[in-house]
């Protein structure tokens, strides 16, 4: 895909600070379907770490709370990863629905979270020509076959995608779900609203969903029941994900969508809770999981790679979960062959002091370079 693909919109605009930006003209803007016809389209999620790490989320509970706290925060997240080569603004309303506001004693003000979010991704989503998607997950309550259950999940599907809808959104992420037929249920509400939906399920150790169906089988399940774009996000890392993701690919014709968690998974340890640290003993407990895995974390080149394999099987739809950082964003937009905003600065080490070959760099430090 080149520079000028379907990114462009997002590439082309500034990202500068709050109010600096005129919005973009409404027809410049293209739909999620006519953006996957040209091209991947790129897709940052995991909020919820990166706003932990910047102590704006709670781990643990992981809500959504900075959306009420610090809005402006949430908003200068958005712009950092389009500029770093985001496709899409994703509403931060993950973990915003009813059950979670209960855990942490909000519940109610779950409204003006879901509607605060909705409007500061919006905001974002209109500076900079991105998409702009509506996000429901997995609700934590769900149990296959019990009435009382799957009724809860749907009311509270049924709430958050009403205030995407109003809002606008050009589509709705359903994400992270460890049922197929709980994704089921959250897809058939997306339609229902008459709206696109992203689905993707989580896969743990054992490689089928909770209720026993192999990713390429419920994937299929939910590209029949009409959704636009299915596939895999969090909990593996790039290399524990994409042998199912090429399995997934085989078995339908929609998109298919790849957002791994940027962490080194492996066969053994093939999920970020899994992964156990026997370089480090001062960890609380024996998991690394969720606030200790730095040393898991991919480098920017790792990523690339990742970009380059998921593209070479036919991913449409890429991106990364937990643990994302804008520099892993910008990788698998220059992985693509693009240049989003944030290109302006790459490394560029012929400029270093002493690695440096610039010809104005002093000989002596670079002579020194060794002894670094
Ligand atoms: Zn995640």
């Amino acid at each position: 895909m080149s520079a000028a693909g379907p990114s462009q919109g997002a590439n082309c605009a500034p990202s500068g600070g709050v109010g600096a930006v005129p919005p973009r003209k409404r027809q410049a803007r293209k739909g999620l379907l006519e953006r996957l016809a040209e091209g991947p389209v790129i897709c940052a999620e995991g909020y919820l770490f990166e706003l932990e790490r910047r102590g704006y989320v709670q781990a643990g509970a992981f809500v959504p709370e900075a959306v009420l706290d610090h809005p402006e925060v949430v908003a200068q997240v958005h712009r950092d990863f389009v500029h770093a080569g985001s496709d899409v603004v994703e509403a931060f309303t993950y973990y915003a629905h009813r059950e979670k506001l209960r855990i942490v004693g909000r519940e109610h003000q779950l409204e003006e979270l879901n509607k605060g979010a909705l409007a500061i991704a919006k905001r974002v989503a209109a500076e900079t020509g991105a998409l702009f998607a509506g996000d429901i997950c997995n609700t934590n309550v769900y149990e296959p076959g019990v009435a009382r259950s799957i009724n809860a999940c749907r009311a509270m599907f049924e709430e958050q995608v009403e205030w995407a809808a109003a809002a606008g959104v050009d589509y709705v992420i359903a994400e992270t779900f460890s049922y197929g037929a709980e994704a089921k249920l959250a897809l058939d509400i997306i339609k229902a609203a008459g709206l696109r939906a992203a689905v993707t399920m989580t896969i743990h150790r054992e490689t089928v969903t909770r209720d026993g169906m192999t990713p390429e089988d419920c994937c299929k399940m939910l590209a029949d029941a009409g959704a636009d774009v299915v596939g895999l996000n969090c909990i593996r890392g790039p290399r524990t994900m994409l042998p199912l993701i090429a399995r997934i690919v085989r078995a339908v014709d929609v998109p298919v969508a790849a957002l791994p968690v940027p962490y080194r998974t492996h066969r053994g340890q093939p999920t970020f809770q899994s992964l156990r640290d026997r370089h480090c003993d001062c960890i609380p407990g024996e998991m690394p999981f969720p606030v200790a895995l730095d040393p898991f974390t991919c480098n920017r080149f790792e990523i690339a790679e990742f970009a380059k394999a998921a593209v070479g099987l036919g991913v449409r739809y890429i991106g990364l979960c937990c643990g994302a950082m804008p520099h892993h964003i910008r990788s698998i937009a220059e992985a693509l062959g693009r240049k989003p905003p944030a290109s302006r600065y790459s490394a560029d080490m012929s400029k270093h002091a002493y690695f440096g070959t610039n010809a104005r760099l002093k000989k002596t430090n670079r002579e020194f370079a060794t002894k670094l």
